[in-house]
């Protein structure tokens, strides 16, 4: 990788990760990346509902991206492109190069954390003074190096648009955690001419110099936010004609949890939060529960998704009281394209920085890119997932970091030999 393309990579990286901005209200991050777009010459740079389905969003809450359009343009962000998002944040940009060939689209997903950053002066980070400038905010999971990877990605692709063929669509996807943006891209459309997708992500499994190829074990979830409301009386004198929505709740977590195991695969329950209640003497009128199911299969999720809506349905009545389930983000499981994933297997081993390259197929984790690919192979394309190793200490921690200038050009490395091996002339 060209020093100065690697020096322009890593200030991206350590800028978004000084700004990091929860799913759904990234509109500095996604100006940021229009803005560095049009720089490097893009025409076609897509935002807003050309590229987001409202009625395919999951887990947006109004009220923050009301908050966050107000903080981005105290901090600048333009009003006329506050308006082009239509409330919705990420963009894709398109290359054209105006010769045929395949439609070939590559996944960065931009969000950030609600995690406190380390303090710890050897965390590179601190060391280095990019931490993040956002308290109770942090690109804990590595989607700062994600996003500048995909501007990186961009840049090459359009200084080389010569060499290439075909159609590069190039997607900056918000609200990855929580698995809440990729059914929203899907939904508008966007990938139904894709013929080959690939998405990625740091760490996890791969350590530094490991280039991991995903054949499977990501699993399908459904979070969930369960809402209750009963009839308050005082608890003194009428406890007879309140209907105490915490009790509900209270029943509702534990049954939750208590959902036999399915015979055919691995499955989670996890209940997360549950907030009830309005004072020491009052029946309990609100409570609201926000909790999560994860399955190997989509028949497992189903079994599972049935039994939270039985649970909270069977409890509503028996504590008489109103119910509300909403589906706050939803992914699937990963559908494996073996010849896609050897030809990265191909591509990683011309590159220096892959030291070595692992198969996974544990049963670990989700991401929603497995509705991205779920439609590129419906429509008769291929999709992949591989990650570029870090040595993390973990995910969604304080003290999370990717050794950018050693872990991302990996990444750049895999996405543009690939780019050159699908759509070089
Ligand atoms: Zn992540």
């Amino acid at each position: 990788m060209d020093p100065k393309h690697l020096e322009e990579m890593i200030s991206y990286r350590r800028k978004f990760h000084q700004f990091p901005e929860e799913g759904w209200t990234e509109f500095e991050t996604t100006y940021f990346i229009v803005s560095k777009l049009k720089q490097m010459g893009y025409e076609t740079i897509l935002t807003g509902k050309q590229i987001i389905n409202p009625q395919t969003v999951m887990g947006r809450d109004k009220a923050k991206v009301r908050e966050a359009i107000d903080r981005s343009v105290k901090d600048g962000v333009p009003l006329d492109f506050i308006e082009s998002c239509d409330g919705y944040t990420g963009a894709i940009a398109i290359l054209d190069t105006g010769r045929e060939g395949p439609t070939t689209a590559f996944r960065f997903d931009i969000d950030g954390l609600l995690v406190m950053e380390s303090e710890d002066p050897n965390h590179l980070p601190v060391k280095f003074g990019f931490a993040s400038k956002r308290p109770g905010r942090m690109h804990a999971c590595g989607h700062d190096g994600h996003a500048a990877l995909g501007l990186a990605i961009a840049k090459w692709l359009i200084q080389h648009k010569k060499e290439l063929k075909g159609t590069f669509k190039i997607i900056f996807q918000p609200a990855e955690e929580g698995v809440r943006g990729a059914a929203a891209i899907v939904g508008s459309g966007i990938l139904d001419d894709v013929n080959f997708i690939v998405g990625s992500h740091c760490g996890g499994l791969a350590k530094l110099g490991q280039m991991a190829l995903v054949h499977g074990g990501v699993l399908a979830s459904i979070k969930y936010d369960i809402s209750f409301k009963g009839t308050p009386s005082h608890a003194g004198s009428n406890p007879h004609l309140g209907h105490s929505a915490l009790m509900a709740a209270c029943a509702t977590a534990m049954m939750l949890v208590g959902i036999p195991r399915h015979g055919n695969g691995v499955s989670r329950v996890a209940v997360g939060t549950l907030h009830a209640g309005e004072g020491r003497n009052i029946t309990p009128v609100h409570a609201k529960i926000e909790c999560e199911i994860r399955g190997q299969t989509e028949e497992v999720l189903n079994y599972l998704s049935e039994n939270v809506e039985k649970i909270v349905k069977g409890n509503s009545v028996s504590y008489d009281v109103e119910s509300k389930i909403e589906r706050a983000g939803y992914s699937t499981t990963l559908i494996e394209c073996p010849d896609l994933l050897e030809e990265l297997r191909d591509v990683g081993k011309q590159i220096p920085e892959v030291k070595e390259i692992i198969d996974l197929n544990a049963p670990v984790g989700g991401e929603d890119f497995t509705l991205m690919i779920k439609r590129v192979v419906e429509k008769g394309g291929q999709g992949a997932l591989f990650r570029w190793g870090c040595n993390h200490r973990g995910h969604h921690k304080g003290d999370f970091d990717l050794q950018d200038t050693e872990s991302m050009p990996m990444g750049f490395e895999v996405f543009t030999r690939f780019a050159q091996k699908k759509n070089g002339v």
